[in-house]
């Protein structure tokens, strides 16, 4: 089997940011690795996902259950799986993803009572890695965000790209939730947590990235 790393935070922490910097930096160092970003709204498989984050099923993320919205994203990764780099990943390339399972873990499990989370972080775990066979990852590396600051960059990003927030991040009190039921993700299945904040602003884009390279430089030298 190959090795998997996957880049998780809440929406607006600066992933996608952080997963272009890493993946040219690794381009740039000559690795051979494939790359995936999730959800794959242009494939055919994301249709329940772009149904739900349109508001299709309900204007508000509780309006589909934690376990039904999950679902519709786990097929998704599937889809991908069996399509796309099973083979390459069973015959030990590298697998780099921007978000992942983990990101079921995130928004839908903050649609769980906190005391209930750790039973759906376990279902999480059965259903898409022993059921349907999607390999887990070696690495999470999960940026956490304060959400005063991610709304901010949300804002800034639908400006830039012209674009509108979905249903998720429209919502301020469930992205707060996001930022906490992250916390206990990163906690329950040891994902890395990586501090984008101090004194209250964002740390630099490229003192990020240094961490992150560091880290996953670390994962690349284990066997
Ligand atoms: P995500 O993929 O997690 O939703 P993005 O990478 O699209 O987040 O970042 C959201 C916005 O915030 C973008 O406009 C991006 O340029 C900006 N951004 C990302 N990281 C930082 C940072 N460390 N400091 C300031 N702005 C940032």
């Amino acid at each position: 089997m190959g090795k998997h790393i996957v880049l998780e935070g809440t929406d607006g922490s600066g992933k996608s940011t952080q997963f272009r910097l890493l993946t040219q930096r690794l381009t740039e160092a000559g690795l051979d690795f494939q790359r995936l970003v999730f959800p794959q709204y242009k494939e055919e498989s994301s249709a329940l996902i772009r149904m739900y984050l349109n508001g299709d099923f309900g204007s508000h993320p509780e309006d589909v259950n934690a376990y039904a919205a999950s679902a519709f994203y786990a097929v998704d990764r599937y889809a991908s799986y069996q399509r796309v780099w099973k083979d390459y990943y069973r015959q030990g390339g590298l697998v780099l993803s921007d978000r992942y399972t983990t990101s079921n873990a995130v928004h839908q499990g903050s649609k769980v009572p906190p005391e209930e989370r750790p039973a759906f972080f376990r279902w999480l775990t059965e259903f898409e890695f022993d059921r349907l066979g999607l390999p887990a990852p070696d690495l999470v590396l999960y940026l956490d965000v304060p959400t005063e600051l991610t709304e901010a960059m949300l804002r800034q990003r639908e400006t830039d790209t012209n674009t509108h927030a979905d249903i998720h991040e429209k919502d301020l009190p469930y992205l707060r939730l996001c930022r906490e039921t992250g916390r206990q993700a990163a906690e329950a299945y040891g994902w890395k947590v990586i501090s984008c904040a101090e004194k209250g602003r964002m740390r630099p884009i490229p003192e990020i990235h240094e961490e992150i390279y560091r880290l996953v430089t670390q994962c690349l030298g284990e066997s």
